[in-house]
């Protein structure tokens, strides 16, 4: 299996007799240009500046989520609808939508699927799909690299949520991200869902508010819409983000490599018991098309047991796996 290319392959060149062409020299300014402001998403070019309310935003989720375990809020009820909510955010918006079928195309499933899982993707509050998918193929194209937007040779606090707080990687660069998601800005519900991406997570969160209340005994009522919104939205976004964000930098710090990969990714078992499998991220950045990131037997991969069971039911096909050689693994393409 090859891996997919990501993006345009354009490289500067340098004209012989730039004064005798200056359309030659006009068009190498114009790609070296662009270049940069790829490289600019590393640590090197962000200046310093906070992205205020993304990081106003992120302090929020953290204090109620803080506030989730006040024993008053305690309830099997709401346990259940972080975990209800934790699967369908992170396992199926996160794994299966936003990284396997959007950013890399593993497996093909029909648009009706598609959309609705990339609106589960909304619910875990990393961005609509074009900047997700935009700014973790620019991850894999630099990894490890000068503009990879969230690589620990810049910092492990960096690479976890530092990008997050102050990268540029998030000042909607319409236009840049775009260029590394054709095939998301093409499509209208995309689009929608991308400028809309925090409806779907206001609209769970009424619907716990709703349920919570209900579920609870009279004179309780606001305590138990309350719980629930906290448990399954604050507590659960939180730690669904962390999680994602452990993928940024433990796997690319702490684990096994099977793969001699160009990046220093790793197979990191804890991080893929908390997302669903992305934590064999060495198994992912050696063969970043297969829809399976666990290779081996062990590799628990609940996202891809997902996926095969859309293909079960005639949901799903088109399913890329990796193969490789287990006396010899090497990288896809080598
Ligand atoms: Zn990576
Ligand atoms: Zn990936």
């Amino acid at each position: 299996m090859t891996p997919i290319t990501l993006t345009p392959q354009e490289t500067p060149t340098t004209p012989t007799k730039p004064a005798t062409k200056p359309h030659v020299v006009a068009a190498v300014a114009e790609v070296t240009q662009k270049i940069k402001q790829d490289l600019r998403m590393g640590r090197e070019h962000q200046q310093g500046r906070i992205n205020w309310i993304t990081s106003i935003a992120m302090g929020a989720f953290h204090v109620g989520a803080i506030l989730a375990f006040l024993p008053i809020f305690w309830s099997f009820k709401n346990v259940g609808a972080f975990f209800v909510m934790y699967f369908f955010a992170i396992n199926i918006g996160i794994g299966v939508a936003y990284h396997r079928l959007l950013t890399h195309r593993g497996y093909k499933v029909p648009k009706w699927i598609e959309y609705f899982v990339t609106a589960c993707g909304c619910l875990a509050l990393e961005g609509g799909p074009i900047f997700w998918v935009a700014t973790h193929r620019v991850h894999h194209q630099y990894s490890d690299h000068e503009g990879d937007p969230h690589t620990p040779h810049d910092g492990t606090w960096w690479a976890h949520a530092g990008w997050i707080l102050s990268g540029r990687a998030l000042h909607s660069e319409t236009a840049l991200l775009g260029r590394y998601a054709p095939d998301l800005t093409r499509d209208r519900v995309h689009v929608w869902l991308s400028k809309y991406h925090y409806l779907p997570l206001v609209f769970t969160g009424l619907v716990q508010v709703a349920l919570g209340a209900s579920l609870a005994a009279p004179g309780h009522r606001v305590i138990g819409a309350v719980g629930m919104l906290l448990w399954g939205t604050f507590l659960r976004v939180t730690v669904g983000l962390h999680a994602t964000w452990l993928v940024n930098s433990a796997t690319h710090l702490w684990g096994k490599r099977r793969f001699e990969t160009k990046d220093d990714s790793r197979n990191t078992w804890w991080v893929a018991l908390l997302t669903g499998g992305e934590g064999w991220h060495n198994n992912h950045h050696a063969h970043p098309v297969s829809a399976r990131h666990g290779l081996a037997w062990y590799e628990f991969d609940i996202n891809y047991y997902f996926i095969w069971l859309l293909s079960k039911v005639g949901l799903a096909e088109k399913i890329q796996i990796a193969q490789y050689d287990k006396a010899d693994p090497k990288p896809a393409g080598v």
